[in-house]
């Protein structure tokens, strides 16, 4: 039977590089009314195979088939009050199928977005007056881009408790949103970002910042130093999201001060998005 193209239905109305391969796409549907989502969950976005590859990626060593939808999971980063767009933060992995084909993507072109918006990876259901430190490497940091604006605009200001954002990248110029989350911290008292480099030796300027990746910051008691405390498995909620391999070094430092994965079964502190 002759497989059925799927139509797109949404198009790019906002493009933003942080750096060569990752950037922001805002997108917009066409003809249907975004759902509501939860701030944290993830949609789905597709383009075929026909679809132009950034000239900046690799070439594919089997070629995409032309008509057929390549999908991939994304983080929605805009707050969930915003009702006409949604922006999502991607990094270009070079031999990718979908990223270099969206990184390529225009002003105005066109994709597929599905219209279901899912994921367990909010922070609803944690204690009221629990403390939240939001650690991700690279593009990880989109859901909390999510929640952190989401709880700005409904609040008009983060509520009561604390929030800390650690992000790990290899360069400064590799760590996203770094200008609005300096901002917020700015402005909010109960806010901390710190921001960690894994290659110091490569920047063009000096970095003054954290250095290493983001367990140097944990066991380095950073956020003790900011908080007047060290944050405990009785006052605090660890979200974890980006590479698998940052999340599995997380779970054993947290696991090490008594922090507990949180299941289906068993309640705990840890809560995880792996991206790959
Ligand atoms: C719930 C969920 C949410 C996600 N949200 C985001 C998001 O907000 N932003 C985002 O950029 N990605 C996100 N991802 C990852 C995304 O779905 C794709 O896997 C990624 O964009 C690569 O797609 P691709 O088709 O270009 O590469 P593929 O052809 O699928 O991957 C090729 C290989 O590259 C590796 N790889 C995949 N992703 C990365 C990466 N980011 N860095 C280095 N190596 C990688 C894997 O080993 C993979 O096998 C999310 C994934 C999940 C499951």
């Amino acid at each position: 039977m002759a497989s059925v193209a799927i139509e797109y239905n949404a198009k790019v109305i906002g493009k933003m590089e942080f750096a060569p391969g990752n950037f922001i796409l805002k997108v917009a549907p066409v003809g249907w009314e975004l759902p509501e989502f939860i701030p944290g969950q993830y949609g789905v976005l597709g383009l075929n195979g026909s679809a132009g590859r950034s000239p900046l990626s690799d070439i594919e060593s089997t070629p995409a088939e032309a008509d057929k939808l390549i999908r991939r999971a994304y983080s929605v980063a805009s707050s969930s009050t915003a009702k006409d767009h949604l922006e999502f933060y991607i990094s270009m992995v070079r031999s990718g199928a979908l990223t270099p084909r969206l990184y390529n993507l225009q002003l105005g072109d066109k994709l597929w977005m599905g219209k279901k918006f899912v994921g367990m990876f909010t922070l609803e259901n944690i204690p009221q007056n629990a403390n939240v430190v939001l650690i991700a490497t690279g593009t990880g940091l989109a859901p909390y881009m999510s929640m952190l604006r989401t709880l700005v605009t409904k609040n008009n200001g983060l509520n009561n408790r604390k929030y800390a954002v650690i992000h790990g990248a290899r360069h400064s110029w590799d760590l996203g949103y770094q200008a609005e989350l300096q901002t917020l911290e700015r402005i909010s008292e109960n806010f901390s970002y710190i921001p960690v480099v894994s290659s110091p030796e490569e920047e063009l300027s000096k970095w003054a910042g954290a250095t290493g990746f983001v367990e140097d910051v944990w066991k380095g008691r950073a956020l003790g130093r900011k908080w007047g405390s060290d944050p405990t498995p009785q006052d605090t909620h660890v979200y974890l999201c980006g590479n698998p391999l940052m999340i599995e070094s997380a779970l054993k430092f947290l696991g090490a001060e008594k922090f507990v994965k949180h299941t289906k079964s068993e309640e705990g502190q840890i809560h995880l998005e792996e991206f790959w």
